[in-house]
């Protein structure tokens, strides 16, 4: 059996480096813009950026974590890690949000007095750049290597970038109209879209962790499957699959003529095992199980399978 997915690893940890080093220098950037100009929009970004920086030194530890090879304690690896990584960066965003929120409506309540407009700017426009090279590195690195936890960690920091373009948006008109509630307003709008993106990353999480089916996948595997047996005239059934973050698992039953022998029978599963695993790479763990036509048990219970 190859090693799991060792290749995407080095390219993958490369990247969540990357994202680890701008959520500092960003932190520092963000709370210094803040406090110089006192806006509430900045403020938000910078609040933010706290939470950021430990969903992310989160996530970084947990995709070191997930790579580690399975163990006497661990039978399935330790990838699943990656869900429960999704789900912390959801949540800490979602937290994020609320924050920014209550600052909005304090701001809106009781005045907003912004100073050192075009700092503010400039750092914004800078965050905003860097997040959006760094959000479409780590979506690109993720689909590659079809690691949930790197596109969590993508989509999380688009999210920033829109944030931040939010920011400056509303400086912007702050400057040409001179109403001061579009900083807060910004703010609210960044808020709402941050939790919108929170809430998918802890459902996609949830839905990791209780092994919901992909129906995407599941058709592909199927239809292997039929195009596999139907050429060696075998059946199937009890077909199961489940991802945790990066690898497969898939199981499914082999219905062979009483006569072959387990000898013949095993060097056909181990054939279509072995195609189904190609299918799913990088990391796809294939196991069959074989039975003669005779016993075959045509009912498919869920519970049962
Ligand atoms: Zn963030
Ligand atoms: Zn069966």
């Amino acid at each position: 059996m190859q090693t799991p997915g060792v290749s995407g690893y080095e390219e993958q940890k490369k990247v969540m480096n990357l994202s680890l080093a701008a959520a500092i220098v960003l932190l520092a950037a963000k709370v210094t813009a803040a406090i110089v100009t006192g806006s509430s929009a900045i403020y938000s970004d910078a609040a933010e950026s706290v939470v950021h920086l430990l969903a992310v030194a989160f996530a970084a530890w947990a995709l070191r974590l997930a790579y580690k090879p399975a163990d006497e304690t661990h039978h399935f690896g330790h990838d699943k890690v990656s869900f429960l990584s999704a789900g912390f960066e959801g949540a800490m965003i979602s937290a994020a949000a609320v924050l920014i929120f209550y600052e909005a409506i304090r701001q809106m309540i009781f005045g907003v007095k912004i100073e050192n407009l075009g700092f503010g700017i400039i750092v914004t426009a800078a965050a905003a750049g860097i997040n959006l090279a760094l959000g479409l590195s780590l979506l690109a690195v993720g689909k590659r290597s079809n690691s949930t936890l790197i596109r969590a960690n993508g989509h999380h920091v688009l999210t920033d970038v829109w944030s931040s373009v939010a920011v400056l948006v509303a400086l912007g008109l702050y400057k040409s109209t001179g109403w001061t509630y579009w900083d807060p307003i910004a703010a609210m709008l960044a808020a709402l879209n941050i939790v919108r993106v929170g809430v998918k990353l802890i459902r996609e999480s949830l839905g990791g962790l209780l092994d919901e089916s992909d129906p995407k996948t599941e058709k592909e595997i199927c239809d292997l499957l039929d195009q596999e047996t139907g050429k060696r005239g075998l059946s199937y059934h009890n077909l199961r699959h489940r991802h945790s973050g990066r690898t497969h698992w898939v199981e499914f039953h082999l219905v062979f003529d009483d006569d072959l022998t387990v000898g013949q029978a095993h060097e056909a599963a181990t054939e279509i095992e072995a195609s189904v695993a190609d299918l799913l790479k990088p990391d796809g763990r294939v196991i069959s199980h074989l039975e003669p036509k005779s016993a075959e048990d045509h009912e498919e219970r869920w519970e049962e399978r």
